[in-house]
């Protein structure tokens, strides 16, 4: 299948490691030019290097405020023009209800929620000037799911599912998607590092699940939550 998407510029955040980073090398396997963002340089630059195409790779923490409007304007000052968003970042600490403080929230609103409305914002004046914009959140099962221990990404996660329902029924008629990809258990450090067990899903094919959707075929798919989960969410909805 022709995904539409040679010579497209996309901006993936969170994409030296993990899913980001997959989903930056499936976009640029189809022919992308990338804007690709992570705090650490060293890491970022080895990403950089294994990608297929033309990469600009900006050393940015995206849950900082201004990051957002710096890494947008840099793409369209490099390409001279943004079609892709994959909005990505760091998932929070494990914790139950109770435990985290008010810190502890406020830090997972920001990285898991706002950051992701602030990329949207700065990204989709240059998709509506073009009449076509795709855009990919990376979240989680849990938005369908909570997930007893995450509940700092429970919380963040399904306020930005919710945000996302409003924002894609506005965007749909500018010719710009937006859409949830939502992990399960997938390979990654955060896996590892959260003690996960289990079978669990291959980062490559998640990226390549987020190419689709951000493709030129997916046009008519927007506001889903698509679970990337090999069947382990019970929820009917
Ligand atoms: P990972 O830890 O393997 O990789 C995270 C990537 O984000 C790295 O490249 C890291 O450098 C970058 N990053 C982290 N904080 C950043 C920041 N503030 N600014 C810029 N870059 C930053 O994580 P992953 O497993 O790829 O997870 C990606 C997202 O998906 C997370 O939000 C995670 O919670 C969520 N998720 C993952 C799984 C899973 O099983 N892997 C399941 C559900 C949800």
């Amino acid at each position: 299948m022709n995904l539409g998407l040679e010579g497209r510029v996309a901006l993936v955040t969170a994409a030296s490691r993990g899913l980001g980073r997959a989903s930056a090398a499936a976009l640029s396997r189809e022919g992308a030019r990338l804007v690709i963002c992570a705090r650490g340089e060293d890491a970022l630059g080895e990403a950089a290097a294994q990608m297929a195409g033309e990469v600009l790779a900006v050393a940015a923490d995206v849950t900082a405020t201004e990051t957002p409007q710096r890494l947008v304007d840099a793409a369209v000052e490099r390409f001279g023009r943004l079609d892709v968003l994959v909005a990505n970042a760091g998932g929070p600490p494990p914790g139950r209800a109770l435990e985290p403080d008010d810190a502890a929230f406020e830090a997972a609103l920001n990285a898991n929620l706002m950051t992701s409305i602030r990329l949207v914002r700065s990204a989709v004046p240059h998709m509506t000037t073009n009449g076509w914009g795709r855009i990919c959140l990376i979240t989680s099962s849990a938005v369908k799911q909570p997930i007893p221990h995450l509940t700092l990404s429970n919380t963040a996660r399904a306020g930005l599912w919710a945000w996302a329902k409003t924002a894609a029924a506005d965007l749909f008629p500018l010719g710009i998607t937006l859409n949830l990809a939502c992990p399960g258990s997938h390979a990654t450090e955060r896996a590892r590092a959260l003690g996960t067990a289990g079978v669990m899903g291959d980062p490559e094919d998640f990226g390549r699940v987020v190419a689709f959707l951000c493709s030129e075929p997916a046009g008519f798919i927007s506001g889903a939550a698509l679970q990337v989960d090999g069947a382990s969410t019970a929820a009917l909805l």
